[in-house]
């Protein structure tokens, strides 16, 4: 595995305890020193984590722990966010951690004790937590500058609390109902992005441990949701056991169920622009796939860990021994980099699919608007050609947004087909950072306004931000939720 640019920084604070609970660690580690008293305040944290624990596993330390807004609300801005040494990862190192730190807590415990009934017990009881607050912010701050923010937790005594008491709760079948672990919806969902690795605070990798029940049982999961709200598959949950059976039984997996392992050869790859290319398969078993424009195809970017990307179909489905996607360069992205930089014509790659079906349009749709923004374009490539020559859709708009005219691929193809179209298919064209543009200048929402929706069906593809800002002007538009359909990277 390539470490450069694989975990990603994001996100990790959803609640605001989990965004500001670090000024209580700071409070307790530095003003602790002058007020010894407020150690004591930390009594009640670990009978809070470890009673937490008994019931739902890590959870504490995802989303109450002081230590962890630290790491994930401050430290994450300046750490180097590289692989954390497996050394820290070690069972061994955990358990001779704990019984290191215990025997320190007892042996102060000790000493303090027999000044019990002294006017000094509390604030000596206190200041043995305040130190062990301030030694957690310097080491675990260090480490998590060093190495990852939440290198400190790997081998946490707090930490290997909970997995006593969680094992504790297992054993007795208490956390079946209370437990709720990572859960995936339906495995032939998966794009085996492994974006939930690439994100996780403790650098798990979930899409490659799930259980038969399609859940995470990784004690050391902190259960803080971060691979939950960073799936582009929108796939995973937190769920509890009994849940996670009913979602497996019950899941729609419609446009799903074709998926199969493909091996292909790359047969041309052609540059668009700059930084986008477009990269031809041939099929070489099966000799045949059959998709559908709107639907997406995985590409195998390596074999440890073993992790594809998925990109939206852009041929037609007129020649089922090929198919064409279109990959534009992300700087300092970790698959279009490996992809830019070794795929060559005459390879062989593993492909799956075909997958999706948010863009597959409703056969009985009479008016269609397709928004695609930046990269998002692709999928509509094909869609448009085939609304035009085999659906009853009698009005048809595509609005393309970018930041710069070079990245308006197919630009003349959609203009050739507006002209052909007999007034059926509206293309709009628009460029926002670019002050020499004689066309449409602004985002896709400023141009949005002009239009009237009524009765039209909507399908976007682009960033998740993009999605979700003209989705909100879509529906203050009137147009209704249910006749919104997205796919965002
Ligand atoms: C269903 C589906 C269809 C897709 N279709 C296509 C497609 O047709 N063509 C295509 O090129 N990609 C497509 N993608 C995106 C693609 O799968 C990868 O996510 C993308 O190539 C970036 O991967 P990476 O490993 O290079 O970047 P990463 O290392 O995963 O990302 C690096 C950084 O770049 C940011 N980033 C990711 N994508 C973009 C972007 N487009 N613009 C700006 N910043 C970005 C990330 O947020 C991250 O911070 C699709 C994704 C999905 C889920
Ligand atoms: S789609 Fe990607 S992020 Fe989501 S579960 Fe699968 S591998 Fe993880
Ligand atoms: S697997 Fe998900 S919930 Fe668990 S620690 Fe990693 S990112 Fe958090």
């Amino acid at each position: 595995m390539s470490i450069k640019n694989y975990y990603i920084k994001t996100e990790r604070t959803f609640t605001v305890i989990r965004k500001y609970g670090f000024i209580f660690t700071l409070a307790i580690a530095f003003l602790g020193l002058w007020i010894p008293l407020m150690g004591l305040l930390v009594i009640p944290v670990i009978i809070g984590l470890t009673l937490y624990a008994f019931f739902k596993g890590r959870f504490w330390c995802g989303n109450i722990c002081a230590h962890g807004s630290l790491y994930d609300s401050v430290l994450i801005k300046i750490s180097r966010n590289t692989q954390i040494p497996k050394f820290f990862r070690s069972q061994f190192f955990g358990v001779l951690f704990f019984l290191f730190f215990m025997f320190m807590m007892i042996k102060r415990f000790i000493i303090v004790i027999g000044l019990y009934g002294s006017l000094v017990f509390f604030e000596r009881m206190g200041l043995i937590f305040v130190l062990s607050y301030l030694m957690v912010t310097l080491v675990g701050g260090t480490l998590g500058v060093v190495f990852m923010p939440r290198t400190w937790c790997q081998f946490c005594p707090m930490g290997m609390l909970q997995k006593i008491s969680y094992g504790l709760g297992k054993k007795l079948g208490v956390t079946k109902a209370t437990d709720e672990k990572v859960t995936l919806a339906h495995d032939s969902m998966c794009h085996k992005c492994g974006k939930c690795s690439r994100v996780c605070p403790m650098q798990l990798e979930p899409y490659l441990n799930f259980s038969d029940l399609n859940q995470l049982d990784d004690a050391a999961c902190i259960r803080c949701l971060t691979c939950v709200e960073n799936c582009p598959a929108e796939i995973l949950t937190l769920s509890n056991e009994k849940a996670a059976a009913i979602m497996k039984k019950n899941m729609d997996t419609n446009g799903f169920n074709e998926r199969k392992k493909i091996k292909a050869q790359i047969v041309n790859i052609e540059s668009l622009s700059e930084d986008i290319q477009e990269y031809s398969f041939k099929f070489l078993t099966p000799l045949k796939v059959d998709y559908e424009s709107g639907q997406f195809m995985l590409v195998k970017i390596q074999d440890v860990p073993e992790t594809f990307r998925a990109f939206s179909i852009s041929s037609t489905a007129h020649d089922p021994s090929l198919v064409k996607i279109i990959i534009k360069n992300i700087r300092n992205g970790y698959g279009s980099e490996i992809i830019f930089n070794h795929f060559k014509v005459g390879d062989i790659i593993d492909l799956e699919g075909p997958m999706g079906r948010d863009l597959i349009v409703d056969p009985l749709a009479k008016k269609v608007l397709l928004i695609g923004i930046g990269i998002g374009i692709t999928p509509f490539i094909p869609m448009v050609k085939d609304l035009i020559e085999k659906s009853t859709c009698k009005e048809i708009k595509l609005l393309f947004g970018t930041k710069f005219s070079h990245e308006h691929i197919y630009h003349e193809e959609f203009e050739a087909i507006e002209r052909k179209s007999n007034k059926r298919f509206e293309f709009r064209p628009v460029v926002s950072r670019e002050p020499n543009w004689n066309g449409r200048k602004g985002h896709v929402t400023d141009h949005l306004q002009d239009m009237k929706l009524q009765g039209y069906k909507v399908y976007m593809c682009g960033s998740h931000n993009a999605i979700h800002s003209v989705s909100e002007q879509l529906i203050r538009m009137g147009v209704k939720p249910e006749d919104i359909q997205y796919e965002s990277a």
